[in-house]
């Protein structure tokens, strides 16, 4: 959604706002360099007990420059680590460079071959020069390029990151850290080598994963059980992939596409003939089947032919159905219409058809056969699905290619699959659970010679290489793999998972459900860029498994980097022993000492600061990244490290749309991020990305927001140059005290007591603290914002207007009650748009940099409820008088107001306390408690008093009950008086006589008597 705004008036007084008034380069300018030079970002063991707080993102990849998508991600941790340093935090936020991988080595390979399209993206979309392309040819050119790239990038977007850490993954002390990891896995026996399955492109003869594929997906396949069908009692197979093996039992027929070919294949040297279509023999190729084509066969050959069902021996029928693709599973569907929509959708289709079929089968005879039932099943509940003819009618199912077959496929699965019980026409599995008798059946089926295998299939296809061919599943033969099937290892991540704090905690769920899918995985590639295999070294580790720990090296870097370690000298030297001292404390310092040519203090150094910033506090990343990188990055803490070094926080957020469109090459609407920042100031761009959307939504950027946004931005500026000029607090005068704090003592020394508008203006302000601190310890960051940028606009332009209507605008305590709320916004803000913050702050008088203030406090006893109260009573009233006028249509001379009596007041307290304390809501049971105790017992004379009073009350928002709770009451008639002339501009009748009485008063005119309707906090009204 689009941020509303309107321009609204200044703080001080509202004046034009120039987008001229800035030079946002200058300004970026100069404050990037003063954070350099004043070393604001860099983080250092602390011995003074100082709490760190160590942020992590993903690494980039350098392979392109980042476009404004990559912004959210970055921009969204450099907000959180700016939010914990002014909340008092050491702060660790520190960047390296994933160079490791195949895509960089793919992409070097396409400009030596001159792919146009390559070259074309890097020149016209990326702006890269003609002669620098050209040294491309090198792979890690490219790379070293667009490193360049992204730095520039995040430093214009002022991230505040520790760079003397910087790193890349090929560097050498980095390889021989990834080498260490190996090695320490091994030893812990969670490396394997055998054949498993991987997702394969056949061209680079390499296995793929998300970084290798176009478009950035995740390969995931799931392994399904293939069953051999008997043709006509000959030799051939009819084999069927299934999900479902327990459901042979209720196989009625197969289903052939008649209008597509199938191939009659020799399988594993003559050991068996097949039928399947040509997709599936490709596939099974990969799975290690050697494939010899004998003849082709169309698919309404078949139709009509008769197949024996292994299990029961009973022969089933071969009928046609659209809904078969070629490429999926055989190309022959077992049909299950009992117990699978699709099955069951196209044997209707097939009835209804049936006058058009030339072949001579009985169809009447084939009906669903029920062979599960849904256990404990909730019969009342109508919207429940219990069987495939409740699946089709609620997803109004009409034919076999309706879409909805999916879900409807998708809910019976997973009912069948978790609440399933076998009938009993399923001989030895009839009364099992579902979840069993598929294991049990797959078991025996594979067990038995000839009557199924294990076959893979891609869930998500089709998935393509970027190099443009279409990937397999492959069975991989001598591959070495890191095992996250290993049971004991999955365990310990379960409960670490129960523990760990997740945001958005909805994706808690989705991080179990990884893990249970979790196999092993191939770590090991044959080229690319990167570190070789320990003990194979015909192998290269991945680029998913060579950066899941690598956080824990950020500490080393730094050590490598800074001159004055000297450290580069005996990086030769360095081996494993330095690891396992650094990161786990094994081994003796002295003995490291000698055999890495380093000083013992320097390792000691070292070690201190990694036990004093380790773990993670909290990991940043994409939501892509939680099926693989999160995932792994969790499992490989808990097996290399201590416990108390697993990483505390996981923080996943969501992609970024264009103007509400997915970015895409194709649609041209990839922008890159520092063309974007050229144009709009990087402020802008943080704000604009950040504010559309919490967490997981995807957040839509829009240039229509980012307009808005700058113009908000410019209308602080402007509001601070007015202060400036107004001389009202020029300098700071006490170094140590910022202006808000300053302004703060200020105020609370005051001689005078301060207004109700005053106080209720500073206890909004508190609110707004309270709540944006609140929202931020969740990072729920579109909800603080809206708070810091417009929602207190609101209370500032009413504010004015209670100033107003008292005269009050040259007193000089609104002035400064004006500039402390203008300073808490923009300490507030300042984590989100930097640049601008610390130009204003450092505008206002304020000596040191917004980024080591300190984040607002918010003052409990500034809580004000008696002003917050009055000031929501003053806007109700007036609204009830302007709607009167409204109903009435004629403009009043005189208004009457009447408060209620204090017996009203004691009863409204009375209810109040019993629907506070007891949350009783009950008129009758309220009504007998004020009975039972004589101070209240007269209240059962006015019956509806009491009914209306527990309506107001409920109606009222918790805050202000509790507000009220602690009042006991509100002098309402002082409070009227104190804003007439508030109410007459309000209800825009200047000349207006306000007449308040009290309800008991005997001397009032109160001619339509009025006055007995009146309710605390709702008095009566009369117009004349
Ligand atoms: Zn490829």
């Amino acid at each position: 959604m689009l941020i509303k705004h309107s321009r609204g008036e200044n703080n001080l007084g509202s004046k034009e706002i120039n987008d001229n008034s800035i030079n946002w380069k200058e300004l970026e300018t100069k404050w990037k360099s003063r954070w350099k030079e004043e070393h604001l970002f860099e983080a250092d063991y602390d011995n003074t007990n100082k709490k760190k707080y160590f942020i992590t993102v993903a690494f980039p990849y350098p392979n392109s420059p980042q476009h404004i998508g990559h912004g959210r991600t970055y921009s969204l941790a450099d907000v959180h680590a700016r939010y914990m340093r002014m909340k008092g935090y050491n702060v660790l936020f520190p960047m390296g460079f994933h160079y490791t991988g195949t895509p960089i080595l793919a992409m070097s390979k396409r400009v030596i071959a001159e792919d146009q399209d390559l070259i074309g993206t890097f020149k016209n979309l990326y702006n890269v020069p003609e002669n620098i392309i050209k040294s491309f040819i090198e792979p890690e050119n490219i790379a070293k390029f667009f490193h360049n790239e992204i730095k520039l990038g995040m430093q214009d977007m002022g991230y505040s990151i520790d760079w003397r850490r910087e790193f890349t993954t090929i560097d050498m002390l980095y390889s021989k850290f990834i080498t260490w990891q190996f090695k320490t896995l091994q030893k812990k026996g969670l490396i394997v080598q055998g054949s498993h399955p991987v997702g394969w492109c056949p061209y680079d003869k390499n296995p793929v994963s998300q970084h290798d594929t176009i478009g950035d997906v995740e390969p995931e396949f799931s392994e399904y059980v293939l069953i051999k069908f008997r043709l006509d009692d000959n030799d051939i197979i009819l084999p069927t992939a299934t999900l479902r093996p327990e459901t042979i039992f209720g196989v009625t027929n197969l289903w052939v596409n008649p209008d597509i070919e199938y191939f009659i294949i020799d399988v594993d040297n003559n050991a068996e003939q097949w039928i399947v279509t040509k997709e599936a023999s490709t596939k099974l190729e990969f799975l290690n089947h050697s494939i010899k084509i004998n003849k082709t066969i169309k698919g309404n050959e078949l139709i009509g032919k008769f197949a024996t069902n292994i299990i029961s021996n009973v022969n089933i029928p071969i009928l046609p159905a659209k809904f078969v693709k070629p490429d999926t599973g055989t190309g022959i569907v077992m049909s299950v219409p009992g117990h699978a929509p699709y099955d069951f959708q196209a044997l209707i289709d097939l009835k209804k058809e049936t006058n058009l079929l030339s072949f001579n089968i009985d169809l009447s005879q084939i009906n669903p056969i029920k062979i599960i039932e849904i256990q404990e099943a909730n019969v009342n509940d109508n919207s429940l699905i219990l069987c495939v003819e409740d699946a089709i009618s609620k997803f109004k199912i009409n034919n076999q290619s309706d879409l909805g077959l999916e879900k409807a496929t998708n809910e019976v699965y997973h009912l069948e699959y978790y609440q399933g019980r076998m009938l009993p026409n399923t001989g030895k599995y009839a009364g099992m659970d579902v979840q069993l008798a598929k294991e049990e059946i797959k078991n025996y089926l594979l067990a038995t010679k000839n009557l199924a295998e294990i076959f893979y299939e891609f869930v998500n296809k089709p998935i393509k290489c970027r190099c443009g061919n279409e990937c397999f599943v492959k069975l991989l033969n001598d591959q070495w793999f890191i095992n996250y099937k290993d049971k004991e290892w999955k365990h310990k991540v379960h409960n670490y998972i129960d523990e760990v704090s997740i945001l958005p905690e909805d994706l808690r769920q989705e991080f179990h459900n990884v893990v249970d899918w979790l196999k092993e995985r191939a770590c090991a590639r044959k080229s690319g860029l990167g570190t070789k295999l320990p003990w194979d070294h015909e192998w290269i580790i991945e680029s998913l498994s060579d950066s899941v720990i690598y956080m824990a090296y950020y500490i080393i870097s730094k050590f490598v980097n800074e001159q004055k370690y000297s450290m580069k000298k005996s990086l030769n030297n360095i081996d494993e022993s330095f690891f396992d001292y650094i990161l786990l404390g094994i081994g003796n310092v002295h003995e490291v000492a000698k055999n890495c040519n380093l000083s013992i203090s320097l390792i000691q150094e070292i070690r201190n600061e990694f036990i004093y910033f380790y773990p993670v506090d909290s990991r940043h990343s994409g939501r892509d990244l939680v099926p693989n990188h999160l995932s792994f990055f969790i499992f490989n803490h808990i097996a290399i490290f201590e416990k108390k070094f697993w990483p505390h926080q996981i923080v996943v957020n969501g992609s970024v749309l264009m103007e509400g469109k997915k970015m895409s090459k194709s649609l041209g609407n990839i922008i890159p991020l520092r063309t974007a920042i050229q144009e709009y100031g990087a402020d802008t761009i943080r704000l604009a990305i950040l504010i559309s959307s919490e967490l997981l939504q995807d957040a839509d950027f829009s240039f229509d927001t980012a307009r808005s946004i700058r113009i908000k931005l410019l209308e602080f500026y402007t509001l601070s140059q007015q202060i400036l000029t107004s001389n009202f607090y020029n300098k700071v005068s006490n170094p140590n005290l910022s202006l808000d704090e300053l302004l703060y003592v200020d105020i609370s020394e005051n001689e005078y007591p301060l207004e109700l508008e005053d106080r209720w203006l500073i206890s909004k302000l508190q609110r707004l603290i309270n709540n944006v601190t609140r929202s931020m310890e969740t990072l729920r960051i579109r909800e603080a914002l809206h708070n810091i940028l417009y929602v207190f606009d609101q209370h500032i332009h009413w504010y004015k207007k209670r100033i107003n209507a008292k005269k009050r605008s040259n007193d000089n305590m609104v002035n400064k009650i004006l500039i402390l709320c203008f300073s808490i916004r923009i300490k507030l803000l300042s984590p989100f748009a930097p640049f601008i913050s610390e130009e204003i702050w450092n505008s206002l008088g304020n000596r040191s940099s917004v980024v080591s203030s300190k984040w607002p406090t918010v003052f409990n006893e500034k809580i004000d409820p008696l002003s917050e109260e009055s000031d929501e009573f003053i806007k109700k009233l007036t609204l009830d008088i302007s709607n009167i006028i409204k109903v009435t249509k004629k403009l009043p001379r005189t208004i009457y107001i009447y408060c209620s009596s204090s017996s009203k007041q004691k009863i409204y307290q009375k209810i109040l306390k019993i629907i506070t304390l007891t949350n009783e809501r009950n008129f009758g049971n309220i009504m007998k408690k004020l009975i039972q105790e004589p101070e209240s017992s007269y209240a059962k004379k006015d019956p509806s008093f009491v009914k209306k009073t527990i309506e107001d009350i409920l109606s009222e928002p918790v805050e202000s009950r509790s507000n009220r709770l602690n009042l006991n009451s509100l002098d309402e008639i002082s409070i009227i008086k104190d804003s007439e002339n508030l109410i007459s501009k309000e209800i825009e009748c200047e000349n207006i006589q306000i007449i308040v009485y009290s309800e008991e008063e005997k001397e009032k005119y109160d001619p339509k008597s009025k006055s007995r309707f009146s309710r605390p906090y709702k008095p009566a009204i009369y117009l004349e």
